[in-house]
């Protein structure tokens, strides 16, 4: 059996958590604050719209990439960290390299997204 370097891939995963965790903070809309940032008169109101809607689809994003990197911790502590969850094949090193939250190998990504 491979062995996967569940160190390194924990540094990285910790590493993105904590990352995502900062823009997550970032992009909540925070409650209770004023809402009014700028002067009165302002043309931007509309592009304020723009910005909260791009806001909203990266706070999305950003969320299940979140749960994604919470996942491929908790595969570690399992063990399984570094099998596809679907198929059970471990995923090519590559793969683990340019996504360190990866949970499935490219066949079982490849369905899961034509769905
Ligand atoms: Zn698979």
């Amino acid at each position: 059996m491979r062995t996967v370097d569940t160190q390194e891939a924990r540094e990285r995963l910790e590493a993105s958590l904590a990352d995502l965790d900062r823009s997550i903070a970032t992009l909540t809309p925070r409650v209770g604050e004023s809402e009014h940032h700028g002067t009165p008169g302002d043309a931007d109101a509309g592009l304020d719209l723009a910005d909260n809607a791009r806001a909203a689809a990266l706070l999305e994003v950003a969320t299940e990439q979140r749960r994604q990197v919470v996942e491929a911790l908790r595969r570690i502590e399992d063990g399984t960290y570094g099998l596809c969850v679907i198929c059970g094949e471990p995923l090519p090193e590559g793969r683990l390299e340019a996504r360190p939250e990866a949970a499935r190998c490219m066949a079982c990504q490849a369905k899961a997204e034509s769905h």
